[in-house]
């Protein structure tokens, strides 16, 4: 059976290069990147090497480069690490501090932010307009004296909506506070610059990007302190206690180095034409549907349709039984009944919210993977309608 993946927002193949360039590493090079001797100098060379190549990438210095085990570990690291650094050499949180965050980011921010909630600090959710992007002005507005943190994320793993984080960069750099910024479903799809960004610190993550799972990277500016989240050896200059996952950061730079040479190279003009035609085949040719996020900078790997008088986990599984992989949204709602916490604050209705889909697509999808798709999805669409009674009240109604 012929099978089709349109879920690289949830995790991307690992690229044959990138798997190459991997591979020496779990036994040929197997040396622990800390050891003085050979294997272990060949070992950090390697790291060293990834490290140069995610810096280029993001635009910084490798030494403001930290590798952790993926974007809620960036993400993390990032929030408690400063909120932690300010007050006390013991690393605790003290309550009175103030954090801005916005009401679509990622559960790894969202939920640190409600234990940073729970340790005593406030924290003001932003909202975002009915195309999912936050208001600079509204996050100047949010500001307090006590505030410590600015953390919104660069691209939505469910819409791909972009946030303005130039912008907001400027309100964090003119009030003086820390800006993070989650930038794990960005990396690899839109350029990266953390000085136009003027964030002093963005989390990326190998497994959205065409590396393994269990890989990623947090920019830290120079200057910044953070307070470590694991205590151990000084790997990382203290900043990420624990053994290097050297074939994962190996992975990673190479897909960071692929990355910069695809925007050069048209790929992802070829994506984002993929991605169109899809999402106006959908639009034009099944009925009661939406583009969540219309009209708001995207980035050009990701679809998020609405399909009126659906449940999206029907159609998920509907789809999936056909060999079309898709989600209804974040990978780890699935399964939950809940509706998505990002379309809702856009201010879909709870149902508009569960019958939507997101299609997301990688550098392995052609053309004919897009054909596929678009032969499944109208009838697989108008069957489920057929079964649903509310399409057909409203239907008789018309
Ligand atoms: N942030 C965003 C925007 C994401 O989409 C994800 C994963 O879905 C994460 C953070 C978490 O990254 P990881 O799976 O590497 O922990």
């Amino acid at each position: 059976m012929r099978r089709v993946y349109l879920d690289n927002n949830a995790t991307t193949p690992v690229l044959p290069e990138v798997l190459a360039a991997m591979q020496t590493y779990f036994g040929e090079h197997f040396g622990n990147a800390s050891s003085i001797h050979h294997h272990g100098q060949e070992t950090r060379a390697a790291v060293e090497r990834a490290r140069e190549s995610v810096a280029a990438l993001v635009g910084c210095r490798a030494s403001e480069i930290v590798f952790t085990s993926g974007g809620t570990e960036g993400d993390n690291l990032a929030i408690f690490g400063l909120v932690q650094s300010s007050f006390t050499q013991a690393g605790l949180v003290k309550p009175g501090q103030h954090v801005i965050t916005s009401t679509v980011e990622h559960h790894a921010v969202l939920n640190s932010c409600k234990q940073l909630e729970a340790s005593g600090c406030d924290v003001t959710y932003v909202p975002v307009d009915s195309r999912g992007q936050v208001d600079p002005d509204d996050v100047r507005r949010a500001l307090r004296p006590n505030t410590r943190l600015i953390t919104i994320m660069m691209a939505n793993n469910e819409t791909g909506v972009l946030q303005p984080v130039e912008e907001i960069g400027k309100v964090a750099a003119e009030a003086d506070v820390y800006f993070h910024t989650d930038a794990v479903q960005a990396a690899g799809k839109v350029a990266i610059d953390v000085k136009r960004i003027a964030c002093d610190l963005l989390s990326i993550s190998g497994h959205k990007m065409h590396a393994p799972q269990g890989v990623g990277t947090l920019y830290v500016r120079k200057g910044t302190l953070l307070h470590p989240l694991f205590y151990g050896g000084s790997h990382e200059r203290s900043r990420r206690a624990g053994t290097e996952n050297v074939p994962g950061i190996v992975a990673l730079g190479k897909a960071a180095e692929l990355a910069r040479e695809a925007f050069g190279r048209g790929d992802l003009e070829r994506i984002s034409a993929l991605r169109d035609r899809l999402e106006q085949t959908i639009l034009r040719e099944v009925e009661s549907t939406g583009v969540n996020g219309r009209g708001a900078p995207r980035v050009p790997n990701t679809s998020s349709i609405y399909f009126d008088y659906i449940e999206g986990e029907a159609l998920v599984i509907a789809l999936d039984l056909k060999g079309l992989a898709v989600s209804t949204g974040a990978a780890c709602s699935s399964g939950a009944i809940e509706p998505s916490h990002v379309l809702t604050a856009m201010g879909l209705s709870p149902e508009r919210a569960r019958g939507s889909l997101r299609f997301s697509l990688g550098k392995q999808t052609t053309a004919e993977d897009v054909e596929f798709a678009l032969n499944l999805i109208p009838q697989t669409v108008a069957r489920l309608r057929e079964l649903s009674p509310i399409y057909n009240k409203d239907a008789v109604g018309n």
